[in-house]
């Protein structure tokens, strides 16, 4: 079937002296500004926000790190407690994530969550933007940070990251800490260090 033009007649105005005076009413209209920070405007019910991770239901298939579309994932192998987890998580770069939540649609064991929340400003110091690189928290933790303060940030206000010890340490804006340890990257699980062979004296 052929496209069906309007007459340019139909759509071509014609000048007036007139109507751009009638956009004073707005004058005495009430403005639509949000008057950020004294008012707020909440985002919507399953806005695509920061993540969550349930620790404990994340089987570290890696589907979510193949599904990436801004290989923002990697898994990383973590230890807690002295105690390696028997698989590997993902850590999220928020540097290249473009919140597509691609990777929570295809978890299969519903590991991966996101709440609503969505601000996260830092100056450009490195030991802050370390908050864009982050295993996330439990949904748990994560929305009880969020009912306290009901203003949509990042739970975390300071990650610290010993490079000797390899501890990362998360400063959550409750004053809780939360401690772990990176001990590898991939999908293979780190190697035992060696014990150091002695010298054959002779
Ligand atoms: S939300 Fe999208 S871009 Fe971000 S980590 Fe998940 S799959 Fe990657
Ligand atoms: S978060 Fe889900 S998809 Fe990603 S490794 Fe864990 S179980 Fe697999």
């Amino acid at each position: 079937m052929p496209a069906k033009v309007v007459g340019e007649d139909k759509v071509k105005k014609q000048p007036s002296f007139v109507k751009p005076w009638l956009g004073l009413k707005y004058l005495f209209k009430k403005p639509v500004t949000i008057k950020i920070p004294y008012e707020k405007i909440d985002p919507a019910p399953k806005y695509r926000g920061f993540h969550t991770l349930d620790w404990k239901k994340c089987i570290g298939c890696n589907f979510c790190g193949q599904i990436c579309p801004a290989r923002a994932i990697e898994m990383t192998w973590i230890e807690v407690d002295g105690k390696l987890e028997k698989r590997p998580h993902p850590k999220i770069d928020y540097g290249r994530c473009t919140f597509c939540q691609f990777c929570v649609d295809v978890c299969p064991t519903g590991a991966l969550g996101f709440v609503e929340s969505y601000i996260l400003t830092t100056t450009g110091d490195e030991e802050e933007l370390q908050l864009y690189d982050w295993v996330p928290i439990p949904p748990d933790k994560f929305k009880e940070i969020q009912e306290e303060f009901g203003d949509w940030r990042f739970p975390v206000e300071r990650i610290e990251f010993n490079k000797d010890t390899k501890e990362m340490t998360y400063h959550l804006r409750n004053g809780e800490i939360f401690k772990f340890k990176i001990v590898g990257y991939g999908l293979r699980p780190p190697a035992k260090p060696q014990p150091k062979k002695e010298e054959n004296k002779s």
